[in-house]
This record gives C-alpha cells, sequence and structure tokens, in this order.
C-alpha cells in the first residue's frame, strides 16, 4: 500500500512519489474477486430485469436488494464488531464501480449503503447499531436520509423543521417536510435532520411506522425513473429520545461527514458509468455501417472512443489514489469501541477537499463521456431502446446532488485555505519530478502547482476572510486545483504501473497521459487566466511559463492508439 501518508490538500504543496498513490493496478485477489462477484450479480440478476425495475416494479427491486444483501454487498463497510465485513475503502468505491452497471438498482444500492446506512455506522449507539444495522445491511430495511428540504438545498443548515422535546422528556415531537429523499417510497429507517427548538440542528432515527409520517406522491423525474425519490412530512412525529442520532446540536457533523464519503462514492459510480458507456459507444460504432464501412473506422468516431478512454482512466486514477489516502490513514487508527469513530470520521474529514474534487471531476467527466457515446450512436443514441439513453437522462442528476458541483467547486478552495494552503510555496524539485519517463509531464504538474499556489495566495492577500464572497475567483481556483489532482493521479498511476507492464502497455499508459496532459494544460490556463483577470493583476501569472510552454509530443499518435485498441476490445482497456 502506501510508502508515505500524504495529508489532505498537501498534493498542492509537495512534490508526490508516484509509489506514494494507490492505483487499480494495486488490486489484491481480493479486491478482484469481490468485483467479480458485483458484476456477475449486476449481469444475471438485475440487466435482464432493467425494464421492470424502470417502470417502478420495487416490489422486484426489494427482492434484488435483498439478494445483493445475500452476497455480502452491503456489510462491506459495516464494522466487524456489529457482523459486518470492515473492508477497505478500495472495496467499497470497486463495488460501487461495478453497481453503476446496474443503472437505477444501482443507486438505490449507493443510498442504501451510502447515506443510508454510514449515519448509523458512524455515529450510532451501540443500541441504535444493535437494533438497525444487521436488518439494514441484511436488507430487511432500506434507509433513507432527508436533509433537503423546499427551502433548504444547498442551505442546508437553513431546514425549518422542528423538534421539541415532549413535556415528560420521553419523545421529541417533529414537525416539517423533507424534500426529494431517495428510496423513501419503500424505505423502512429515515436519517431526519431537524432543529431542537428551532435553534439545534440534530438527526434523528425515525421508523416508517411511527405515527404521523407521511409520503409525497412519486416525483416524476427527467432520469432514474426506476428509483424512488418522495417528500416525506412530519407531522407531529413523536421520535423517542432514544433515536436522536449523535448528539443534539451536532447534527451538522452527520450531515457533512457522511455527505464526504458520499460524493467519493458517486465519484466511483461514475467511473463505472464511464465504463459502460465506452462499452456501448465502443461496440455500437464496430456494428453500424455509414459509406460501407464500420463507423468506427472514421477519425472522428475514434477521436471519442480515444478521449472518453483518457477521462475514464483520470476518474479510476482519482478515485483509488483518494481511496489509498484515506485507507492509509484509517490504518493507523486502533479498531472497535465507539470512540474510535471519532477518530475515523476525523480521518475521512482529512481529505474532505479531496471528496469535493473527486465528485466534480468525476460526475463530469461522466457526463462528458455519456454525451459523446450518445453522439457515437446518432438518431439510435435518442431511442430508448439503447442503453446509452437511459444513461443520459439519469446522469444529469450528479452534478446536483451530493452538494451541487457548484457548493462543492466554492468548498475547494475554502478548505486548502483553511489549511493554510494560500501562504505556501513548492520547494525545489526533487529527483522523482526531473527524471524518468514522465517527467515532462510531471514538469507540467508542477508549475500548474506554483501557479495555483501563487493565484491563492495573492487572492488571499487581497480578500482575506472576504474571498468567502468572491464566487467567481473560488471556482477558478477550484478549477486548477480539480485539473491538478486528477492529473497528477494519471501522472503517477501511468508511471507506478509502467515498472511492471509490457511494452506494448506501456505504450498505453504513456498515450493516455499524454491525452489527459493535452486537456488539463488547457483547463488550467483557462481557469488561471480567468483568476487572473478577476483580480486584475497579471503578475501572478508568471509561474505560468512552465504550463504554456509544455508541448504535448505526440498527441494524434496517441489518440489513434487508445481508439484503435479501445474499438477492438469494445470496452475499457485499462
Ligand atoms: C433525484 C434526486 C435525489 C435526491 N436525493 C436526496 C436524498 O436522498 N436526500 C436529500 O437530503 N436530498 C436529496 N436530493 C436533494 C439534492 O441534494 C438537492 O437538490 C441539492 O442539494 C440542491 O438543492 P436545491 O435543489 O434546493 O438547489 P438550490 O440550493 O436552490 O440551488 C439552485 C442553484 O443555485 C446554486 N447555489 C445555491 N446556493 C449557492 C451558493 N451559496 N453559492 C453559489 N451557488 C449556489 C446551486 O449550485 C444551483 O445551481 C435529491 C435530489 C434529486 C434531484
Amino acid at each position: 500500500m502506501n510508502r508515505t501518508s500524504v495529508r489532505g490538500g498537501e498534493f498542492l504543496v509537495q512534490d508526490i512519489d508516484c509509489r506514494d498513490v494507490f492505483t487499480p493496478e494495486d488490486f489484491t485477489d481480493e479486491h478482484r474477486q469481490i468485483a467479480e462477484t458485483t458484476a456477475q450479480f449486476v449481469a444475471n440478476e438485475i440487466l435482464p430485469i432493467n425494464g421492470e425495475i424502470e417502470s417502478k416494479n420495487f416490489d422486484l427491486l426489494l427482492q434484488k436488494l435483498k439478494k445483493c444483501a445475500e452476497l455480502g454487498l452491503m456489510m462491506i463497510d459495516v464494522p466487524e464488531e456489529y457482523g459486518g465485513l470492515e473492508l477497505d475503502k478500495a472495496t467499497s468505491m470497486l463495488v460501487m464501480e461495478r453497481m453503476a452497471f446496474a443503472r437505477n438498482f444501482g443507486l438505490s444500492y449507493m443510498v442504501q449503503t451510502g447515506i443510508g446506512m454510514l449515519p448509523l455506522v458512524y455515529y450510532g449507539s451501540p443500541r441504535q447499531k444493535e437494533r438497525y444495522l444487521g436488518k439494514l445491511f441484511r436488507a430487511e430495511m432500506i434507509g433513507a436520509y432527508c436533509l433537503t428540504e423546499p427551502g433548504a438545498g444547498s442551505d442546508a443548515l437553513g431546514a425549518k423543521t422542528t423538534a421539541t422535546l415532549c413535556e415528560d422528556g420521553s419523545h421529541y415531537i417533529l414537525s416539517g417536510t423533507k424534500q426529494f429523499s431517495s428510496n423513501a417510497g419503500f424505505a423502512d429507517l429515515f436519517t431526519i435532520f431537524a432543529k431542537v427548538d428551532k435553534v439545534h440542528f440534530t438527526a434523528f432515527l425515525v421508523e416508517r411506522g411511527f405515527a404521523g409520517l407521511e409520503f409525497g406522491p412519486e416525483e416524476k423525474k427527467m432520469g432514474m425513473h426506476g428509483s424512488s425519490t418522495r417528500q416525506v412530512i412530519l407531522d407531529k412525529v413523536r421520535v423517542p429520545v432514544e433515536n436522536v442520532l449523535g448528539e443534539v446540536g451536532r447534527g451538522h457533523k452527520i450531515a457533512f461527514n457522511v455527505l464526504n464519503v458520499g460524493r467519493f462514492k458517486l465519484g466511483a459510480f461514475c467511473v463505472g458509468q464511464g465504463k459502460y458507456a465506452l462499452s456501448e459507444g465502443a461496440r455500437y460504432a464496430n456494428e453500424r455501417r455509414q459509406f460501407d464501412v464500420p463507423i468506427s473506422s472514421f477519425g472522428a468516431i475514434r477521436e471519442k472512443l480515444a478521449d472518453v478512454t483518457a477521462m475514464t482512466f483520470a476518474s479510476e486514477s482519482v478515485v483509488y489514489r483518494l481511496a489509498g489516502l484515506i485507507d492509509g490513514r484509517l490504518a493507523t487508527l486502533e479498531k472497535g469501541g465507539d470512540s474510535s469513530y471519532h477518530e475515523y470520521l476525523k480521518g475521512i474529514e482529512e481529505y474532505a477537499a479531496e471528496c469535493a474534487l473527486a465528485k466534480v471531476f468525476c460526475s463530469e467527466a461522466a457526463a462528458g463521456s455519456i454525451d459523446e457515446m450518445l453522439q457515437v450512436h446518432g438518431g439510435y443514441g435518442y431511442i430508448a431502446e439503447y442503453p446509452i439513453e437511459q444513461l443520459y437522462r439519469d446522469e444529469r442528476v450528479q452534478r446536483i446532488y451530493e452538494g451541487t458541483n457548484e457548493i462543492n467547486r466554492l468548498l475547494i478552495p475554502n478548505l486548502l485555505i483553511r489549511k493554510g494552503i494560500g501562504g505556501k510555496a513548492l520547494g525545489p524539485a526533487c529527483a522523482a519530478v526531473t527524471a524518468g519517463d514522465f517527467a515532462a509531464h510531471k514538469g507540467l504538474i508542477r508549475a500548474m502547482k506554483e501557479t495555483c499556489l501563487a493565484l491563492t495566495g495573492h487572492a488571499v492577500k487581497r480578500f482575506g476572510a472576504g474571498l468567502a464572497a468572491e464566487q467567481e475567483i473560488l471556482l477558478a481556483l477550484a478549477d486548477a486545483a480539480i485539473q491538478i489532482f486528477a492529473l497528477e493521479s494519471t501522472v503517477l498511476r501511468a508511471e507506478k504501473a509502467c515498472a511492471a507492464a509490457t511494452e506494448k502497455k506501456r505504450e498505453l499508459y504513456r498515450a493516455v497521459v499524454t491525452l489527459c496532459s493535452f486537456t488539463a494544460r488547457r483547463q488550467v490556463i483557462n481557469a488561471a487566466e480567468r483568476c487572473a483577470a478577476f483580480l486584475e493583476d497579471e503578475t501572478s501569472l508568471t509561474a505560468m511559463a512552465g504550463v504554456t510552454s509544455y508541448r504535448a509530443k505526440g498527441l494524434l499518435a496517441a489518440k489513434r492508439l487508445l481508439a484503435e485498441a479501445t474499438s477492438q476490445a469494445e470496452k475499457y482497456i485499462f
């Protein structure tokens, strides 16, 4: 696993050694086996009934959730002391990725094992866990998470749902309306956020059978038709005091820590969608003939296959690097006892900026990939018979939930600055950066970091605490940081993998890096120029010479190589 642990946000102020990143090439046999179990489950149990799930046959969906639980796929994040498997985050992400092939079932799975179950795993008392956790990971109970309200979306802490302690102190009385609760149509246990005495933001475990809990009709959505999304209406619901989750007034910690993991899981789901879209597009391109040849012989189509392969590689590199960072940190903690969860959560919180950037990068990469693969299908991509049509509709919401991409972008520089990144500079380049096959790309990444740090430092100096209100500047800084993390993850993964790869495979790794460096460079230049223009100071762009002077050598050959390999394999090739 990792040689040394890189702390949250430090990727911007350090040169990172490729031996310090976890990559998909580091998966163990156990990782691969559980991924294969998931893929088989999806292929045999879910894909044949996708149509029924799309038409909201929730009884069938529940049967399949139970079957999935029987395979142990719902207990991956559950502590051993409560009967779970307590496997690493790499496993959890790998299963999530494979579940993306299950489309809407995958969303219900993601809700159940993420926002549905994790509040209880992380914050539940031993009694609460004993009462509910086993039922959740056996899918005898389904979980839902109710944070959003009609008047409180991004501003989640502006919730109006109230909780008032009744006179004998035995129950809280909850009243209010929660909006867009996934799984609500069939969930049994709801984590509901409400304000005690209209002030203290608090989480409660609410059972479906509690009197006064009602539901709005199913929302008529653009996509994700096979998932349930409803309002949850609380009309003086009596919730026993023992169902307060965590502490009164500490609900914001639960909400945000669970969202960190939720974002990360969504990133993995998006990687799976990119792979799914690519296999659909590559296969269709070989089957479809125009002008007497398969459309996969056209450069226009081949370029899309190459670009999507590179985007998916970058997303995958981001997700598993982050899994390695978090796993590395969590491995240093002592297991067992409820105080260990406090440390555990601090370990995850450490990488909150990376979780946010993984969500943004991977959801946008999936959106771009699916859009391009739909285009490969021409008019047929618009027709429901082809899976790409559903993927296109389903994908859109991913830039909205788990915090909109704007909110996540705003978080990134704020979190990094809070860690003191604003005033820092890179030290002298170490040997790992200046040597080897990937030295030019690593030089580019260094120059990107210097540019981003100079702009951040400048913005902090100019605005101080007022920077939080300068959203256009923060978004530009976020864009630069996201691209830097993604490109670095890509390059370091390729460098590490090349050490053990055949020459043929090495060429593919080098090709993907060439494409990703070309794209990231353009994005960072755009972000940095935007930021400098907003700041009305071009001097902070001096460091950008190393970015602008970089030239992508062999770009066309690299694209053609990746396109040929993808077209032949008819799927993601790494
Ligand atoms: C299908 C679906 C399933 C969902 N599942 C769940 C669930 O299970 N549980 C749950 O609690 N919620 C769920 N949500 C809700 C989801 O998390 C919210 O929709 C999301 O957080 C955005 O809130 P909003 O829709 O109120 O948009 P708003 O917050 O009103 O945002 C509207 C626009 O304004 C921007 N904006 C808002 N505030 C700011 C700001 N401070 N600075 C800059 N820009 C800003 C946003 O980025 C967005 O572009 C789900 C939503 C959908 C559509």
